[in-house]
């Protein structure tokens, strides 16, 4: 069995969670495992370890484990981007649509400067809307997206459509 197929194996799908109609993917297995947590992070450290990442933006909650596990071994910096009023300093916000209604995510105003190169990194690709609006929460600030990375990619909702002007990486696809 590959190292992907052996994560994918672990994923475990939780109807109707957190409400009717979603298949929520929970990566708790796999975070729980070893042998697999070490080789998800180790997949996509081979891939940047070269490519002189300044920084990891992960997103709240869950692209906050792989951020913080990836950016100690990539030896480079973790910036949290979180949802409205969690972040202590001043921050930059944007706010996106979801399927009913919107959200708004912060990072800190001092977080990213013009030229650094940046990791956007989160758990799950779904519609894309999160994503995005972590780009357009730096678009104004002139780091350079490296690449936008996932653990999972929900191939069924084409998320990558939405962020078709950055250079996409996922583990695996369901
Ligand atoms: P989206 O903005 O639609 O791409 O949704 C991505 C965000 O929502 C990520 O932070 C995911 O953790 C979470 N998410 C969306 N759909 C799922 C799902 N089916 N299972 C687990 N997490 C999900």
């Amino acid at each position: 069995m590959t190292k992907t197929e052996n994560l994918k194996k672990l994923i475990r799908d939780i109807p109707d969670f957190p409400k009717k109609g979603i298949i929520f993917k929970d990566i708790t297995p796999i975070l729980k495992d070893k042998v697999a947590f070490k080789e998800a992070v180790d997949l996509l450290f081979e891939r940047y370890k070269d490519k002189n990442i300044d920084f990891i933006i992960s997103i709240e909650a869950r692209g906050f484990i792989l951020g913080s596990a990836l950016a100690y071994k990539l030896g480079c910096g973790m910036i949290p981007v979180r949802k409205k009023g969690k972040l202590p300093y001043k921050t930059r916000s944007v706010t996106y649509d979801l399927e009913y209604g919107t959200d708004t995510l912060e990072m800190h105003e001092d977080a990213v400067s013009k030229g650094d190169r940046v990791l956007i990194l989160d758990d799950l690709l779904a519609t894309g809307g999160t994503a995005k609006a972590v780009c357009d929460l730096v678009k104004d600030s002139g780091v350079v997206i490296v690449e936008i990375a996932f653990m999972i990619e929900l191939e069924f909702l084409k998320g990558r459509a939405k962020l078709k002007n950055h250079p996409i990486f996922t583990l695996l696809t369901l």
